[in-house]
């Protein structure tokens, strides 16, 4: 996994304290997190409050390092772009590229995987959505997104 600051410096953007910081709480999940999450784990961090987390997010997105998911809650989580936080088939080869957006508003259309028990989002890049194309012209769609619930593995593991 590439650090915080080979990411940015490889998309040819100016790494900052504040983006390099946001960055790496994202590189360290295992999974999609809330702006709440990534600012209490940046607790104490000088220069970083919550508006500074909401603009390295925004940015971060604008520049396609990260991509947003819904939640239940009506809060936003953040995934990195990476093929790392995706769904990978039980035979162990992962059909997932990096993430190419498509030309659509905001987000690349691919389905998540949500654990409603832990908590995990993984990405499913192998389902995409296939929207007919009137859609965009008579929608303006902002965010497209296709949602799995149930229980991973490691839930069902520990429940049995
Ligand atoms: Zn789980
Ligand atoms: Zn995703």
């Amino acid at each position: 996994m590439q650090t915080a600051e080979q990411l940015i410096t490889e998309a040819g953007l100016r790494p900052t304290k504040a983006r390099l910081a946001v960055l790496s709480v994202m590189i360290n999940s295992h999974t999609a997190l809330s702006h709440t999450e990534i600012l209490s784990a940046l607790h104490g961090v000088k220069e970083i409050d919550r508006v500074t987390v909401y603009r390295v997010l925004d940015w971060l997105q604008e520049n396609a390092l990260i991509h947003k998911i819904s939640t239940d809650d009506r809060a936003w989580k953040f995934q990195l772009n990476a093929p790392k936080r995706s769904y990978k088939a039980a035979d162990g080869t992962s059909h997932s590229a990096l993430l190419t957006p498509s030309g659509l508003p905001s987000n690349h259309g691919h389905a998540h995987l949500h654990c409603q028990q832990c908590g995990t989002v993984l990405c499913i890049h192998e389902l995409a959505a296939h929207i007919p194309a009137g859609i965009f012209q008579t929608y303006q769609v902002s965010h497209i997104e296709i949602s799995l619930k149930g229980i991973c593995p490691d839930c069902q593991q520990a429940a049995a």
